[in-house]
């Protein structure tokens, strides 16, 4: 019979942990860990429980300059072993201007499926207190999609928790988090948070569109 995780009844930070290196110890090199760099918590919550693990970042080719450097200065700060994936080349530039749902495949779930190519777990960011729709995120589930197994180690987190997880560890802040953006995803569709209640309020504001792709169940 598979192991199971922790089950969460600790401090977030401790079930985080016992998360991580119980997939570590059930995937070994089967698990990808991918962050988006909006902040520094999975990074270094992951690079420091299990030493060497490699991080994913989906580089849709729409990232904030900041977020190109937030993440690059992270890189080198705690010495993380970065792995960057991109589109492919020949993509159409303007299809964000037209079809969101394309150019969303195109930019973040296809390079996302070649990330998880030979891998057996997928490890996330995602925290219930993310939005509405995230806050029955489990902290492991089978993706039947991409036939893996998802693990989000952050899912009980509260805002509270990572800031004071960021602050114990002396963790920087991603440059645009004090310009009131509270979710940072491609330029053309971020803008600062149009309610204080919702973080993701200013991800693809003004329209129905609340996910990229990568999260659907
Ligand atoms: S968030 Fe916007 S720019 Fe980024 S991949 Fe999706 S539609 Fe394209």
């Amino acid at each position: 019979m598979k192991p199971s995780p922790t089950p969460e009844s600790g401090h977030p930070l401790t079930d985080a942990r016992n998360v991580l290196r119980w997939a570590h110890a059930t995937h070994g090199p089967g698990l990808c860990v991918t962050a988006s760099f909006g902040d520094a918590t999975l990074a270094h919550l992951a690079a420091t429980t299990i030493p060497g693990i490699e991080i994913t970042l989906l580089d849709t080719g729409y990232l904030f300059a900041e977020t190109e450097w937030f993440a690059d200065s992270l890189r080198e700060r705690f010495n993380l072993r970065l792995r960057v994936m991109r589109p492919q080349p020949d993509l159409d530039r303007d299809v964000w201007q037209t079809d969101t749902a394309a150019c969303c495949a195109a930019r973040k779930t296809e390079p996302l499926e070649r990330a998880l190519a030979g891998r057996t777990a997928w490890v996330t960011g995602l925290r219930r207190s993310d939005s509405a729709t995230r806050s029955t995120t489990p902290l492991v589930h089978t993706d039947l999609l991409r036939g893996v197994e998802k693990i989000n180690p952050l899912a009980s987190w509260t805002d509270d928790d990572v800031a004071t997880y960021a602050t114990d560890n002396n963790l920087p802040e991603h440059p645009l988090a004090d310009r009131g953006y509270s979710s940072i995803g491609c330029w053309p569709c971020t803008a600062p948070a149009t309610d204080s209640a919702d973080p993701r309020s200013g991800r693809w504001s003004g329209t129905e569109k609340t996910e990229c792709g990568l999260h659907v169940s």
